[in-house]
């Protein structure tokens, strides 16, 4: 049995040693960040070409069935998984993180309403980690930012006054409370991204009294079958062994 698994996220990446060796795991990776954490197993790397591209892949590969465990933004590559695999009757399913719980965020639908709110609420110190295509909507925004992100957002896109701090994950709740008290930071605004691996900085905000700005999950495509859990990822998988 051929599994092609979309990943880049640690989820992708657990799976992956799950189930390594004994299924025949190929993991995807989009190619944005330079040294990525590498699943064991097979790998390869860049996109597809579309749905097109991905349709042709399944054929020519010989996949016997697709687990898209991409980050919950990442809709694009999740929109295309779920149409090649519904054109060529390949067995699909989505590993969803469960979601945070929106607790007193103020929740919001994009990047753009989300500035809209750091504006309309006077925000003046804000830290950002909606990632490195986060950053245009803030373009203009007279805040000050403490930026995080895995790779650097391009120039044009970063608001004027603002303090870059490039790295990855997992964070931890003291550091993510220095972090959030040294900056003296008024808002955080953040992905509803989900997992453990990012959500202490939440936590801190919490403590700290330092308002959420959340940016809502983009909705899966119809029909598709999800899991929520790795573990749930491999009894899909063997059950179709
Ligand atoms: P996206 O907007 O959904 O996808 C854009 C294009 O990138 C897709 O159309 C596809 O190109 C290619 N692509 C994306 N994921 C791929 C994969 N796993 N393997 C091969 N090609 C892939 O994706 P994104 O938001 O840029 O995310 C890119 C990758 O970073 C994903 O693997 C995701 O899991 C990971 N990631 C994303 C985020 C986030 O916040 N978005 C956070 C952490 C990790 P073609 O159309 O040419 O096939």
């Amino acid at each position: 049995m051929r599994v092609l698994l979309l990943g880049g996220t640690a989820e992708g990446r657990a799976l992956a040693a799950h189930l390594h060796p004994d299924v025949d795991v190929v993991s995807s990776l989009a190619g944005r960040v330079p040294d990525p954490a590498l699943p064991v197993g097979e790998v390869r790397v860049g996109g597809f070409g579309g749905v097109d591209g991905l349709a042709a892949y399944l054929s020519e590969h010989r996949v016997d069935a697709v687990v898209d465990a991409t980050h919950p933004f990442a809709a694009t590559i999740t929109a295309h998984a779920a149409s090649a695999c519904r054109r060529l009757g390949v067995p699909s399913v989505v590993l969803a993180r469960p979601a945070w719980p929106h607790g007193r965020a103020i929740v919001v639908g994009s990047d753009a309403q989300a500035a809209d709110v750091v504006a309309a609420q006077a925000f003046s110190r804000v830290f950002l980690t909606t990632g490195r295509s986060g950053t245009a909507a803030f373009s203009a925004s007279n805040a000050w930012f403490l930026i995080r992100a895995v790779t650097a957002p391009d120039g044009h896109t970063l608001p004027p006054r603002h303090q870059l701090v490039l790295s990855r994950g997992p964070y931890r709740y003291d550091d993510e409370l220095r972090l959030l008290r040294d900056h003296d930071i008024d808002a955080l605004v953040t992905k509803n991204s989900g997992g453990d691996m990012t959500r202490a900085k939440l936590d801190a905000a919490e403590a700290l009294g330092v308002a959420v700005v959340m940016v809502d999950r983009p909705a899966l495509p119809d029909g598709v079958d999800t899991v929520t859990t790795v573990d749930d990822a491999v009894e899909w998988v063997r059950a179709r062994g």
